[in-house]
């Protein structure tokens, strides 16, 4: 069980930080007046890395801190010294700049895209950390995504999963721009949970979700070329797989809507 008062800490430092960091994304507009178009993403590019790199860090000690409390707070057996995990790589930073300018029109939108895909890298750090240290740990604890109150269908998904091992938590962090689902960890292995977390519910939720949305998702795939198929191509996924998830959070968040 994790301890109610230590989630909140752990929750509002975490979320203030990619707050900043989203304040800080926004910021960056003023610095590119005068910037040429040629030389844009290059320029805000090197900007945007050196934010992520610095909130990515933050989000990684936040994190870091988390389960060093939460394993003290647990009487886990032994004892083992969390370290912080390394951040995205400098050239998948790069890329999300590149993706940002050449798909936006005018330099608010990329800067609005960039704001969403740095909460995003700084969240994985956060994940990445947690995940980490759940593999070396002897305790072995178990790792889950928190969504936040009226998070959306995907994240909702993300947190269907519930608390597993860190075997799979990598395949099942997997978030998208602007995620802000909490990664915790729990040791009591035998009956992990959270207050106000109820994974059975959101995996409720999806099934039904995935009963009302399969044979038209199915029937929309079929009638579609293989150029639009193509799109829904990400590394380690099928493309349908990776069209039918889509197709479940959308009716997962519409019904949510409202419900
Ligand atoms: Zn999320």
């Amino acid at each position: 069980m994790i301890d109610d008062a230590l989630f909140d800490g752990y929750a509002r430092a975490i979320d203030a930080n990619s707050d900043l960091l989203r304040a800080a994304v926004s910021s960056l507009e003023s610095s590119l007046a005068g910037v040429s178009d040629r030389q844009l993403p290059q320029v805000l590019g090197a900007l945007y890395a050196s934010l992520v790199v610095e909130y990515g860090g933050y989000a990684a000690a936040i994190a870091c801190e988390f389960y060093e409390r939460q394993r003290a707070a647990s009487g886990a057996k032994g004892s083992y010294a969390p370290t912080m995990e390394d951040g995205a790589d400098q050239a998948l930073l790069y890329y999300d700049a590149r993706e940002a300018a050449s798909s936006s029109v005018g330099l608010q939108s990329a800067i609005g895209k960039l704001q969403g895909t740095a909460v995003q890298r700084a969240m994985e750090q956060a994940d990445a950390t947690i995940i980490g240290n759940a593999s070396r740990d002897p305790a072995h604890p178990l790792f889950a995504l928190v969504p936040n109150a009226g998070a959306c269908g995907f994240c909702t998904m993300l947190g269907s999963n519930g608390f597993v091992y860190h075997s799979r938590a990598k395949a099942n962090a997997s978030r998208h721009p602007n995620c802000r689902c909490r990664p915790v960890v729990d040791f009591d292995t035998e009956n992990p949970a959270l207050a106000g977390y109820d994974p059975d519910a959101m995996h409720g939720a999806y099934s039904d979700a995935r009963a009302a949305v399969e044979d038209d998702a199915r029937a929309e795939w079929d009638a579609m070329s293989e150029e639009e198929r193509a799109k829904w191509k990400v590394d380690g996924k099928g493309a349908y797989d990776h069209y039918l998830r889509n197709r479940i959070a959308a009716e997962m968040s519409a019904r949510q809507r409202t419900s």
